[in-house]
């Protein structure tokens, strides 16, 4: 579906992310694997593609610093020859109650979900504008649709996600190249791996398929986004969140 595509995954060492980079390589795209700091997690995915006969390179990068951001797709451009697909999946969490909530956990949130995707999609353009067309998939959350008590900073910053792939995909859909957003609800990864017994049992009453997803029941839905089936699609957000918005 994906043979010698030439991808970019931010984030790549963990969770949603690493599944998305194996399954990208599982459909034949070469993997730039975007890391910030876990670098021993990132050569693990790249050895997990390797063994399974494919292309993959780990990319330290902050994807909040514009330096960073210019350089790991400038990096991805020189190794791969292309930059075909990127996907923004880089993101944290900050929670806290609105009222106790730092000015630092607000820019933070903001700096690596909503500034990061927005410095590396600038500096993915160039490419992707040259060879007239692309596939941009942007991670941001069913927290950004609905809300969530105590992400006040990650549900802002993942709706100003869903705003930024609607005004992109709809600057860039001349060019050849589509936008869209992937809405994950509540997955088995480090970042819900917080929660209390208690948190869990709250969230499992509004799923109705009535469980957390595993990282890999997200990766499937990007790839297709990135793949020749999905070029009459652009500025969505979907959702795969076991139910909980339907709409
Ligand atoms: P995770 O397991 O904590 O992994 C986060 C990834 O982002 C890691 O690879 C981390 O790199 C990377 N990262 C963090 N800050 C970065 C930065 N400034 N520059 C570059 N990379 C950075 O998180 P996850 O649960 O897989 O989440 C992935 C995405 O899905 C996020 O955007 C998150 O908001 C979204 N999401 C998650 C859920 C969920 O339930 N888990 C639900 C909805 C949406 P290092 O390993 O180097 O730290």
């Amino acid at each position: 579906m994906l043979d010698g595509k030439a991808a970019l995954v931010t984030g790549g060492s963990r969770g949603i992310g690493r599944a998305i980079c194996l399954e990208l390589a599982r459909e034949g795209a070469r993997v730039a694997v975007n890391f910030q700091s876990s670098a021993a997690a990132a050569d693990e995915v790249v050895a997990e593609i390797e063994a399974g006969g494919g292309d993959a390179f780990a990319l330290r990068g902050d994807v909040a610093s514009a330096n960073d951001a210019a350089a790991i797709v400038k990096a991805t451009v020189d190794r791969f020859g292309a930059l075909d697909v990127l996907v923004n999946n880089a993101g944290i969490t900050r929670d806290g109650l609105l009222m106790r909530m730092s000015e630092d956990d607000w820019d933070a949130v903001h700096n690596t979900n909503l500034r990061g995707a927005f410095l590396v999609t600038k500096a993915a353009m160039r490419p992707m504008l040259r060879a007239r067309g692309g596939r941009i998939i942007n991670v941001t959350s069913v927290v950004g649709v609905i809300g969530n008590a105590g992400q006040a900073n990650y549900a802002a910053a993942k709706a100003g996600l869903i705003g930024f792939t609607r005004a992109v995909a709809r600057e860039v859909a001349s060019r050849g190249i589509t936008v869209n957003a992937v809405a994950p609800g509540f997955i088995q990864t480090d970042i819900t791996a917080a929660m209390t017994e208690q948190q869990v049992a709250a969230v499992m009453g509004q799923v109705p398929l009535g469980r957390m997803a595993a990282a890999n029941e997200v990766a499937p839905l990007v790839a297709f986004l990135a793949s020749a089936g999905a070029g009459y699609i652009t500025g969505q957000c979907i959702h795969v969140d076991g139910g909980m918005v339907m709409a």
